[in-house]
Order: structure tokens, then sequence, then C-alpha cells
């Protein structure tokens, strides 16, 4: 029989586990089992759903029995089995290691500490045996096939005979060296002392025979050894345990085990209720965001337990979009066994829980904000971008949830501040919350709309990511202030004196400035006097509803035939600026086209500084060159 070969993904994680340093195998046996008990689950979960018909959960139990004559340690389960096809494609390839995208980044020295801190699955029994045998037979198939491997050289399947439905896997265990030794995981007491420290909380029974002593019938001082199959594990569930009886390890360990993810969550919530609806749930926050967060591949939701029997591994309906990167799950014995995914959806006990939930999470990143700022700056960093989307999504109907959660970059600050310091360090007079958009900090800090804005001492949350702006307007406001944007057309913090002269200019003026909108065409809606400028010569403001902002992210999501959404452009001049009293001059000589390029030029100008590129860089460069050798 031909060997076949391990994927190259595969191969070298296997490499990986056969050289691990000692004090990392034991892990091995928590693998195993998790393995077993995730397919008991599996199977017990499609009879629910009709496919075999009366399964009880008494028949779901797993076994563990060393031989130290034949060197083997076997874990048998009754969980669903693998047909060929399934053997293949998950003893044969590792197809979304968690642990290899891991080493792919942090580079050869973390080798290590990979194998400690996360599941490394299937693959680990390398770490403690010379060979793997897995026995396996699907539910609801006759069939059993036989997978081997003695490590990296490749596996064989080949058919066999199994009486039961589930898998079997045995090691040969390796054998000692000069340094290590494997003895250990022969011994009975060993492997009890394994699966108590790690295994303690799965919901079958694990059993194993052991050795007990006593007394010998009629005698006084005599014992006698005999054999009694016993079951390790408590079986009670980490979320149904006391929080004093869960170690932070454990409790990251479990969450890293079951949600794939290789570093621990950056805060654990707990939340059990009795009354309308009863429920443990243990909920995580992860410290960074999964690969494929921000896409259309990520699935929301939790795994859903009716009375610690697991019914479904993703259930969106239990949180809100705006949390869906919490991980975690929901045991509620409210709910039935039986009880399908369409009438879930409707099910009044899960929508209770679900709002229940949010409220809880809501309230325990308040917490994290107010307790610990750094911890939750971390995770606005991975997540806050989440956040803005859900008030924005939601046209501001999670804007009471969600308000007090927000970080914004500021004009004042280098750390993000929230919402409720902007407003606590208002000035007197000051009425509304200014903001200016735009690709960064720096960029932002040089944009002459703010200058007014910043000579008042006013502080400008500075929005850079793309749903910042929209996110705020679906806020309206924030403690009966109003969101404003530095561009917005009326800006209206000119004081009266100021207001009139320009009124006075821009009267005298007015046949300049329709020169220069006759020169832009319609670039512009219009070319006005500014009263918010005071160092710089021009800037781009809007009237209207949208933004330069919203245009442009717009523009990315800009449907092909469809029709563009525009803002309404003003261009702005400053009417004390030496460029403006130049174009006064060229006026009143006659030299119309002229005060035309000019426009172009300071229109230009103006979108550079917007962070938007000039619409012909061929005709501007000429422009320039003109003016240049004038
Ligand atoms: P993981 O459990 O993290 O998916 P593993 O390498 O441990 O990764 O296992 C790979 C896959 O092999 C599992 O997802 C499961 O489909 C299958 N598998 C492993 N052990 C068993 C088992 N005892 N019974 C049925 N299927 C199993």
């Amino acid at each position: 029989m031909p060997k076949k070969q391990f994927k190259a993904e595969s191969k070298r994680l296997l490499d990986l586990m056969i050289n691990s340093i000692y004090t990392h195998k034991e892990i091995f046996l928590r693998e195993l089992i998790s393995n077993a008990s995730d397919a008991m689950d599996k199977r017990y979960y499609h009879s629910l759903s009709g496919g075999e018909t009366g399964l009880s959960r008494e028949e779901l139990f797993i076994q563990i029995l060393p031989d130290k004559e034949a060197r083997t340690l076997t874990i048998t389960d009754r969980g669903c089995g693998m047909s060929k096809e399934e053997l293949e494609q998950n003893l044969g390839t590792i197809a979304k290691s968690g642990s290899l995208a891991f080493k792919e980044e942090n580079g050869q020295a973390e080798d290590v500490d990979i194998i400690g801190q996360f599941g490394v699955g299937f693959y680990s029994a390398f770490m403690v045996a010379k060979k793997v045998k897995v026995i396996t037979r699907a539910a609801g198939s006759q069939e059993a096939f036989c997978w081997e491997s003695d490590g990296s050289d490749g596996y064989t399947i080949t058919p066999c005979q199994k009486e039961e439905t589930g898998s079997t896997v045995i090691l040969t265990i390796k054998d000692n060296t000069e340094e290590e030794s494997y003895d250990e995981f022969l011994e009975s007491y060993r492997l009890q002392g394994l699966v108590k420290r790690y295994s303690d909380y799965i919901r079958y029974p694990i059993r194993m025979e052991m050795t007990r002593s006593r007394k010998k019938e009629g005698t006084e001082d005599q014992y006698e050894d005999y054999q009694e199959i016993e079951t390790l594990n408590s079986m009670v569930p980490i979320w149904k345990k006391a929080k004093s009886e869960v170690s932070d390890e454990e409790m990251d360990q479990f969450y890293q085990d079951k949600f794939g993810d290789f570093t621990a969550p950056l805060r654990v919530i707990r939340s059990s209720t009795e009354g309308a609806a009863t429920y443990n749930a243990l909920l995580f926050i992860p410290s960074r965001a999964p690969y494929n967060y921000y896409s259309r591949d990520y699935e929301k939701g939790l795994q859903l337990y009716a009375s610690g029997v697991l019914i479904m591994e993703k259930c969106a309906d239990l949180l809100p979009d705006c949390f869906s990167f919490v991980k975690g799950l929901v045991d509620s014995q409210d709910l039935s066994l039986n009880i399908s995914r369409e009438m879930l959806q409707h099910d009044r006990q899960l929508k209770l829980i679900a709002g229940r939930l949010e409220k809880k999470i809501a309230s325990e990143l308040g917490l994290m904000l107010k307790n610990d700022r750094e911890k939750y700056e971390e995770f606005f960093k991975a997540f806050g971008l989440q956040l803005k989307f859900g008030v924005y999504s939601t046209y501001g109907a999670q804007a009471d949830l969600l308000k007090d959660l927000l970080l914004f970059t500021s004009s004042k600050e280098e750390k993000p501040v929230t919402l409720a310091e902007y407003v606590s360090r208002m000035k007197e007079e000051q009425k509304v919350i200014y903001y200016a958009c735009g690709q960064s900090r720096d960029q932002l800090e040089h944009l002459p709309q703010t200058e007014l804005v910043k000579e008042k001492d006013y502080e400008i949350l500075y929005l850079t990511e793309d749903v910042d702006e929209f996110c705020v307007r679906a806020l309206g406001q924030y403690a009966e202030h109003e969101f404003k944007s530095v561009s917005d057309g009326d800006l209206d913090l000119a004081t009266q004196e100021e207001k009139d002269q320009v009124k006075e200019q821009s009267d005298k003026e007015k046949d300049l400035l329709g020169c220069m909108k006759e020169a832009l065409g319609e670039k512009v809606k219009e070319v006005r006097l500014s009263a918010r400028l005071k160092s710089g010569p021009v800037c781009l403001t809007t009237d209207g509803g949208i933004t330069l902002e919203m245009e442009k992210v717009f523009a990315q999501m800009q449907v092909p035939g469809e029709q563009k959404m525009k803002a309404e452009r003003v261009l702005e001049l400053n009417g004390g600026h030496p460029v403006f009293q130049k174009l006064q001059g060229l006026y009143q000589a006659g030299e119309k086209e002229l005060v035309g390029t000019y426009a172009q030029l300071l229109y230009a100008q103006a979108q550079l500084l917007e962070g938007i590129p000039v619409d012909d860089p061929v005709a501007f460069s000429a422009a320039l060159s003109q003016l240049l050798s004038r």
C-alpha cells in the first residue's frame, strides 16, 4: 500500500510537534479528548435533527485504556466517526491551521510557545507517539476505515472492521530516551491527573479502569487490588462552576481551545440570571480581530446549549452586529433540545436573552473604559470600527447603547478621547462639537478650515476613518450638542463685525468672484469670500448634506451606472490675503483670462489640501508653468 503524503503545511506542523520540548507533551490527551467530545456533540446533534433515531446521551462516553505491555494508549469515543473522505480531509491536511499562521507572523523563535498556549489538535499525538492509528466508523455507515501513520513519513488508509459507530485512536507510545521518559503516559494515575487538570468540564463521562485496593474479606490487615471502571471527570461545564473554582489560566485555555484563538481573551464576561429567562452566559472579548473579521466571510454568533447540550454552533440572533466580535456561549434550560433553527428565530426566550446580553456587553465595555483605559484602547483598536459602524448601520437606533463607548482622535490630545471628555472641555460659549475629516492627524492639523476654530481654542475631533463622519451624523448630537464639520458652509463662528466686513467686501468684489466662478464652471457651486480663513489663501467647503469626505466614501462604494453622489463645493477665498489682492489687480487691469487661470490653480490647491487629487494634472501643470514663467 503506497503511503500518501501529508499536505505541505501539515508536514511542517507535524515536524514541530515531533520535536517540541517536553513540558508541553502532556496536552495531547486534552486535544484527543476534545475531539472525541466534539464528535459526540455532532453525532447527538444530528440524531436530534432526524439523523439516527433513538440515540440516547447515556450511550455516549469516552474510554481511555493504557496497555503497558503493548505500550499503547487507546482513546475510544462513540462520536460521529469519519468516512474515508473525511479521514483524508481531516487528518491528511490542516487547512485552517491558526498555529501555522501564527508561526509565520512570529518567526521560528515562537514555535515552542504556540504549542503551550494553543490547541494544536490531533497532530499533537505525535508528541508522545511513534505511531498513531485511527479506526473509525461514521454514523449511519457500515464501513470502517483505519488511518495509520508514523509521523512525517505519510499515512495510509485501509478498510477494516468496527462494531460500534465512533473512533478509536491508538497511540504507540515513544520509547524512552536518555533525556525523556514517556512511560508516564501509560500510568493510569498520571492519565487520571491529566484528565482532571485539562478535561474535567467535558460533558461526557471519561472512563478508565483504575486499580484500587481493599481489605481482603475475612482479614484484619490484608489488602488486595481490584479493578474498577471509574469516571474521571466531574462533567460540570466551566460556565457552571463558581468563579473561584476556575483559574484565569483555565479560562483562557478554555477560550483558546474552544474558539480557536491563539491569544488569551482581553476580557471574560460571565452573566447568569434566573427569572423571566434562566441562562448562563460565558462571553469573551478577543484581544485581536480575526483575520477575516472585517470581511463578508466572518460569521458572528454564540454557541447555544440547552441544559448543557450543544444545540447550535453559531447562533447569530444572540448578538447584535455592533458586538459581532464577541465569542462565547449561552446555556439555557428554557430551550427545548429539539427546537429547530426556524423556530429558534422566533423564540421569545432567545430574544429576551439576546437583549440582556447586549446590555451586559455594553456595560462591561463601559467598565473597561472607566477602569482600564489602556486595555480599552487596545480593544478599540481592534473593534472600534465595528462600534462606529453599528451606530451608522442602525441609523442611530443603537446610539444610546454605543455613544459613550466611542473614541475619536482629537486636536487637543495625543490619546483618543470620548465624547463625554470632549463635552466636559467645551468652552462656555461653544455650542456645537466640531469635527474635521481627512486621512490623518497630520493632514488635518494643517487644514485651513480649522484655523478659526482653533483660534477660539475649541477642540476639534479629527475623523480619520471612513465610517467616522457617517457615525457622528447618525448620532446627530451628543449631550444636546450638535456635530458640525469645520468645512460646513455656515460655520457661523465669526463675530457680527467680521461678518459685516466680509459681506461688504463681497458686494464690492461681486464681479471678480463671478468671473472666477465662471472660469470654474460646474466644479463649484459658488466662489465666495470667507470669514473662517486666517492665514491660508483658500479652502474648499460644502453646502448641503453631503461633505467631501462622504463623497469620497460614496465614490468607493459606487455602483457602475448609478448617479454619483456629489458634494456641493464652495471655493472660499481669504479676502485679506496677498493672493486676493493680486487677483483684484489683475481683474482691474482687464486680465480676465489670467484670473481664470488663478481660479483653476487655487481650486486645485484647495483640493490638494483636502487630500483630493486634482482633476486634470496636465492642465494643472500647464497653468502652473504659465504663471511661473511670467
Ligand atoms: P480541530 O479539532 O481543531 O478541528 P484536529 O486536528 O484536532 O483539529 O482535528 C481535525 C478534524 O478531524 C476535526 O475537525 C474533526 O472533524 C476530525 N476529528 C478528529 N478527531 C475526531 C474524532 N475522534 N471523531 C471524529 N472526527 C474527528
